[in-house]
């Protein structure tokens, strides 16, 4: 990312700070790798972003380089025996079970290895065999069984920290609900096309409320519903202050574990009298998870999945309530919608509300917006029963499709370009330019003296909207000359005025 992009990527992420923070949010910043463990957890070992998309690597402790830095063993193995000490290298119960193998069999290493001087004869060759050995085996555990370190990777969404860092922070003791944003790279192993990318950028937020004990779930629908909607609403506003064209929003339940898991068996069988005529893909998702097959693109599939078991006809009665009162919710903050019965989500944790926004200008990865509500995540983590509602903006997406819009236009690089000539210029130049820094404008401040056709083409080059031109005779009356460069008009202004002048507070 390069500028001048990057003053947009710079203008998209500070209006996001702008208005989330006008509905109360205050950014979080996780880390960028976790453990493993965690997004396992959360996402769902059996979706495609934790069983394909994700790096993962294992961690180990800092004095334990790779094996093929070419450690005689017993050193090695005698490190990880002191890191394993100190818990440097963790104490799973393999690794516990390793370490006394591992210590036993490096004492005998080093009384075969001292006893090999002085022996001889059929001594030396029975010592020999077992030094030799041992030697494999203690490789075998220091290289191949011993777990050095945890497995972590680099996150593929945030959801899952954020949540971690809920309850390792005891945010439920806070004012709730807790909402929070973020933005930053996340990583999927994908096949790189446009609006696709291996690290690529997220702008999400999340609305986290701890559940008070005994509290009937029935009660407080309206109050979620209105959580979701305010959510939504929020995003819209963003992409409202951006200008971004062709935003389509959809909206659909997933209903909660309990009816959701009903229609998902009652999907599973239809799909089953029809699995003959589905292709591969679906025919996999079937077994593994049916909810995916209404997500196909596939044209011969189309039909089949028309006729299928409509979610909203099977909610039970709360989830049925909650989704009609964010519909009306939507209505009163004026938010457009089409539901989506086939929207589902490729990530476990979500239940109830779901939704998706898309925009102009990006094909087939039109997506920019997903998101949902997930109660029950936090406590699937460790944490006490909590309600979750939010989203995550596909950035990259996003400011393509900015882009799309507003083809043609071109970017302001500069607002104003000191063209100077002559020595005494110079100074003068460049108090110029320190004043007009001070007061917050882009200033271009060429090195060396230019002629002013030059300059005035250099200017241009830049996309800079003023020149400001210094010569011998605006030295001398203290007259400064201002050309405006797209309209090429050309006007006299005092020093003292030249910044008023330029904030429009002076006539044009
Ligand atoms: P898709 O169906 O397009 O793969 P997804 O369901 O995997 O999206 P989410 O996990 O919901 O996406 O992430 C939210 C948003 O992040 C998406 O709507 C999209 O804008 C963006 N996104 C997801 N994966 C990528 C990627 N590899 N490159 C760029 N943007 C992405
Ligand atoms: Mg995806």
């Amino acid at each position: 990312m390069l500028p001048p992009e990057t003053d947009l990527w710079n203008r998209v992420e500070q209006t996001a700070r702008e208005v989330f923070g006008t509905f109360g949010f205050g950014e979080i910043r996780p880390p960028i790798f976790e453990p493993t463990e965690l997004f396992a957890r959360a996402v769902g070992g059996e979706t495609d972003i934790v069983s394909k998309e994700m790096y993962t690597f294992q961690d180990r402790p800092a004095d334990l380089p790779e094996q093929h830095k070419g450690f005689v063993v017993p050193e090695y193995a005698r490190r990880v025996i002191v890191n394993f000490d100190r818990r440097e290298i963790p104490h799973t119960e393999p690794n516990q079970n390793l370490i006394h193998e591992l210590k036993e069999k490096l004492d005998r290493f080093e009384w075969v290895d001292k006893n090999l001087k002085a022996a001889k004869g059929s001594e030396l060759v029975a010592l020999f065999g077992e030094y030799e050995t041992l030697y494999t085996e203690l490789a075998q555990i220091v290289f191949v069984k011993f777990a050095l370190g945890d497995l972590v990777s680099l996150r593929p969404e945030a959801t899952a920290s954020v949540c971690r860092a809920y309850i390792e922070h005891g945010m439920h003791a806070l004012p709730q609900p807790v909402k929070l944003w973020y933005t930053g790279p996340m990583f999927r192993r994908e096949r790189p096309q446009k609006g696709r990318y291996r690290q690529f950028y997220q702008i999400g937020a999340e609305v986290l409320e701890m559940v008070p004990p005994n509290q009937d779930p029935a009660k407080n629908i309206g109050k979620d519903a209105a959580v979701d909607a305010e959510v939504i609403e929020m995003v819209l506003a963003f992409f409202a202050k951006l200008g971004l064209e062709g935003v389509k929003l959809e909206i659909n339940s997933i209903g909660d574990r309990e009816c959701r898991t009903k229609y998902v068996e009652l999907l599973r069988a239809e799909l089953l009298k029809v699995k003959h005529k589905l292709g591969p893909d679906s025919q996999r998702r079937v077994e593994t998870n049916p909810l995916r097959v209404l997500d196909s693109k596939l044209d011969s599939e189309q039909g089949i999945i028309a006729g299928l078991p409509k979610i909203a006809d099977h909610l039970c009665a709360n989830c049925a309530a909650q989704y009609a009162e964010v519909k009306r919710q939507l209505g009163m903050r004026g938010v457009a919608y089409a539901e989506n019965w086939r929207l589902v989500r490729g990530l476990d944790y979500y239940m109830r509300t779901t939704f998706e926004i898309t925009a102009l200008g990006l094909g087939s990865q039109n997506a920019v917006c997903g998101g949902g509500r997930y109660d029950g995540l936090v406590e699937l983590l460790g944490g006490q029963p909590t309600k979750g509602i939010g989203f995550a903006i596909g950035e990259d997406r996003l400011i393509l499709s900015l882009q799309e819009a507003s083809k043609g236009g071109v970017a302001q690089g500069r607002d104003v370009f000191v063209a100077w000539m002559g020595e005494k210029a110079q100074a003068t130049a460049i108090a110029a330019a320190q004043k007009l820094r001070a007061a917050g404008f882009r200033v271009e401040l060429p090195p060396v003296e230019q002629k002013f056709g030059k300059a005035l083409g250099q200017a241009d080059k830049l996309g800079a909207r003023y020149a400001l031109i210094l010569g011998d005779d605006e030295i001398a009356t203290g007259q400064w000359t201002v050309k405006t460069l797209a309209s090429g008009e050309q006007r006299t202004v005092t020093a003292e005025d030249i910044v008023k002048f330029l904030q429009g507070e002076i006539e044009q």
